[in-house]
């Protein structure tokens, strides 16, 4: 057995092949390279009893990730996370099986852990001394964490509106932080410069191939967790939408290897906010891919992208699987989050907040149906937001009777 069954990378695009024992990043064509692998072998070699005793983390999919040796992994114990059931919300929405899979309880408190896990670990297996990125908060509190671990050097620049915590993760970790005056597109041009200058690594989203080899592994353990019957909907808070595309990616290779039914795909919803809805837009519009959202806005951060280098993938995801695309109001996100902690005792990201809301929505069309199975993806935790629960309680005198 090897230890990965990773054989290339190719372009979704043009077609074109890169090796992956190599540092690369986009296609010459523009377009985010993806990671392909040895299929054939994998079905015959890979067997779903091969996981029953391994450790309750990503790494438990080794052979459908791309590190080829072991030693070169860079984990903090990220992966398996609960598949919960949301009971009480279920039935208020009218959903029989309403389950949320919680990424709040993984490291750095944000799912961005598992695309940086992955990411970083690659990196440190293909010679990379020093990374860079722009960010909006909290995939640079996660690369610049992981790449401390892994003794890589990391440049991270963030818009000065990025949220306080994750400046503080990546200051904490003894990152390159600068902040700047401007919004994430500066920050990504100024990365840009750099890394051409320097001859550092450019992990900017989706500027290289592995982080959706991380994120992928939230729809391997979708699959296992339910033992191998998939749900039939799926929803996403969508940004970059690199979660989305990789699990989309994972339940295709898991079909491709025979350890699930190719024609039973759940649908996937990509969830944005009606501040930052570009992809939402393009699939009211049928097109292939969108347009630059402008003026975004938003307290769910995460999702705040205004044009995502991968829509074309994300579009053609929901497509497939005859999923769709919905906006929600921050209002609404922050509705459902408080209520969700008041009824479910989980004090979730707004983004996570948001694909409830969206269930909520489609439930009330009728898009979903009562007796279905659906997954929201809560992709962080709620305590690195504090400022979405604004309150003031009066100080009393200890004297004072209750
Ligand atoms: C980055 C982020 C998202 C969006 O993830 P993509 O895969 O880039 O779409 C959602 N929620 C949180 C908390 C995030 O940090
Ligand atoms: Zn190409």
């Amino acid at each position: 057995m090897r230890f990965s069954y990773v054989s290339h990378l190719y372009c979704p695009k043009c077609s074109a092949t890169y090796s992956a024992d190599e540092k690369n990043n986009l296609c010459s064509c523009g377009s985010p390279l993806l990671v392909s692998y040895d299929y054939n072998s994998l079905k015959e070699k890979w067997k779903k009893e091969d996981l029953l005793h391994r450790e309750p983390n990503l790494w438990r999919y080794h052979e459908l990730l791309p590190v080829k040796k072991k030693e070169n992994i860079v984990s903090l114990g990220e992966g398996m996370t609960p598949l919960l059931s949301m009971g009480k919300l279920g039935e208020e929405y009218g959903i029989t099986t309403l389950l949320m899979k919680d990424e709040g309880l993984i490291p750095t408190g944000s799912f961005k852990a598992r695309g940086s896990a992955v990411g970083v670990s690659k990196a440190k297996e293909l010679g990379v001394e020093e990374l860079a990125m722009p960010t909006n908060g909290n995939a640079g509190a996660a690369w610049s964490l992981y790449a401390a671990r892994a003794g890589i050097k990391s440049h991270i620049v963030m818009p000065k509106d990025a949220p306080m915590i994750t400046r503080q993760e990546v200051h904490v970790a003894g990152a390159d932080l600068k902040v700047i005056d401007g919004l994430i597109s500066d920050a990504g041009k100024l990365v840009g410069e750099a890394v051409s200058e320097y001859g550092w690594f450019d992990v900017s989203t989706l500027k290289e191939p592995y982080r959706i080899e991380g994120k992928k592994t939230m729809g391997l353990e979708i699959a296992e967790q339910l033992n191998w019957e998939l749900p039939d909907v799926i929803l996403y808070p969508t940004g970059g939408g690199v979660g989305l595309i990789g699990i989309y990616k994972a339940l295709k290779e898991l079909a491709e290897i025979g350890w699930i039914e190719k024609e039973k795909l759940p649908r996937l919803v990509a969830v944005q906010a009606e501040g930052c809805a570009p992809i939402v837009k393009a699939f009211e519009a049928g097109g292939k891919d969108s347009e630059f959202w402008n003026d975004s806005v938003t307290a769910a951060f995460g999702i705040n992208v205004p044009k995502a280098l991968g829509d074309f993938l994300i579009l053609e995801a929901i497509y497939e699987t005859k999923g769709c695309a919905i906006a929600v109001s921050d209002e609404h996100i922050l509705q459902e989050q408080h209520h969700i902690a008041e009824r479910e005792g989980a004090f979730i990201c707004p983004e996570g907040a948001a694909t409830f809301a969206a269930a909520k929505k489609l439930r009330q069309d009728g898009w979903i149906k009562e007796n279905e199975t659906v997954i929201c993806l809560n992709t962080g935790m709620g305590i690195k937001y504090p400022e979405t629960v604004p309150m003031n309680v009066a100080v009393r005198s200890k004297t004072e009777r209750l």
